[in-house]
């Protein structure tokens, strides 16, 4: 049984799919790793690391892919990348299928089992290899800290004998995994903080971190399936869209992850919200990847609008890498531990299993998820 690691090749992308410690447990459970060239260098793992922890190293993606059972990325690689893997070979990461119907195609044709990490159900069992959480929690946590890096004032509450100096006020749009850790990461740098979601079951949790929970009567609760949110309907959307007018203008900091499962960011801020705000506010849209949460939000970018600087970057966990890493590879490693007998030392899929179903995309040569299966090769 071969497991191959790849170098990401997508844009920007520091992170690592496995870590000298999770290639160690591999092969502790049978495995034969390899790991192509160079693929830990942006998380600060080198190949002799990967080397001494038992891996081979490839020198390209195609003489490390070569015989590989399992294949783990962080990003979707193209279907050109995968040239010469194993027909069943497994493909697992984060493959962002929602809008790439077509690669998903591809992949499809290229005969791998694509299992997208992204849909492994919200269980308990599963908790463990939930790369939404472990990353989004750390994309939270890197949103305040990047926020703090251009504010140009001070964001604890400081009593100097030159005078006292006053918190600022942070708002976080969406309490999810990210935004609960934007709230407590906020906190512990001393900024007053408030929060918003559309699940009234967010409320508590706010509170139980310091911060204050702004919710208006009129958008009552928006929970959908899952844990996750639904999309607005046009009347809560305007309801919304006051009590957000009402509380942004006196915001230092705001941070929005707003997110509906296969949908574009919900717009919650608008251009004349961001006027309202005051020179040297600083926005981060941790939503810019699926369009921004906010009007003016450029994906990838940091622009300045009145004074207002919003950040924009698309790949928070990556800008910690070798955390963002440590712990996305711990989520593999949990996930296939399931799909391999260890006594037999071989790959044992239970086809029936709820987190196989959940997270297969495309087997013997066809979409199969129910979410794509319309855009069958
Ligand atoms: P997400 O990334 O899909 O969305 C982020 C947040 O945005 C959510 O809290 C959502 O309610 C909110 N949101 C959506 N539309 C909004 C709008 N118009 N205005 C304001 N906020 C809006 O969500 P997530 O972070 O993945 O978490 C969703 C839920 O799942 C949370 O309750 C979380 O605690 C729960 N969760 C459970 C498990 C588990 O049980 N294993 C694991 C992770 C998360």
């Amino acid at each position: 049984m071969k497991i191959a690691v790849l170098r990401e090749r997508f844009e920007g992308e520091s992170r690592v799919a496995a870590t000298p410690e999770t290639v160690a447990k591999f092969i502790a459970l049978g495995a034969e790793v390899a790991v192509e060239e160079g693929a830990g260098t942006g998380s600060r793992i080198s190949d002799d690391q990967f080397k001494d922890a038992g891996a081979a190293i490839g020198a390209t993606a195609a003489a490390t892919l070569k015989g590989a059972d399992i294949v783990l990325c962080v990003r979707r690689p193209s279907a050109a990348e995968l040239k010469g893997v194993n027909t069943d070979a497994l493909l697992i990461g984060a493959l962002d299928p929602y809008g790439n119907e077509k690669d998903v195609a591809a992949l499809a044709k290229a005969g791998v089992v694509a299992m997208s990490m992204e849909f492994m159900p919200r269980i308990t069992r599963a908790q463990v290899m939930d790369i939404l959480s472990s990353q989004a929690n750390l994309a939270g946590y890197q949103a305040v800290i990047e926020a703090a890096a251009v504010f140009d004032r001070a964001m604890p509450m400081m009593m100097t004998a030159a005078g006292t100096v006053r918190p600022a006020k942070a708002f976080v749009m969406g309490a999810g995994v990210a935004g609960l850790q934007a709230i407590a990461t906020a906190k512990r740098l001393g900024a007053v903080v408030s929060a918003t979601d559309v699940r009234a079951a967010a409320g508590e949790q706010v509170e139980s971190l310091g911060g204050k929970f702004i919710m208006t009567e009129a958008l009552k609760d928006a929970s959908g399936t899952g844990g996750y949110a639904r999309e607005l309907t046009k009347d809560e959307q305007a309801a919304q869209a006051e009590l957000v007018a009402g509380h942004i203008s006196k915001q230092d900091i705001v941070v929005t992850t707003a997110l509906i499962p296969g949908r574009p960011a919900p717009k919650l801020v608008t251009k004349a919200m961001v006027e309202s705000m005051a020179p040297g506010s600083v926005i981060v849209d941790l939503a810019a990847e699926r369009g921004g949460n906010v009007e003016l939000t450029q994906p990838g970018k940091v622009i300045t609008h009145n004074g207002v600087t919003i950040i924009g970057y698309t790949n928070l966990p990556g800008h910690i890498p070798t955390t963002a890493s440590q712990l996305y590879a711990r989520n593999l490693l949990a996930f296939i531990t399931t799909l391999i007998d260890a006594k037999e030392k071989k790959l044992a899929i239970n086809w029936e299993d709820e987190l196989v179903k959940a997270t297969v995309l495309t087997r013997e040569g066809a979409v199969v998820h129910p979410n794509f299966a319309a855009s069958k090769t």
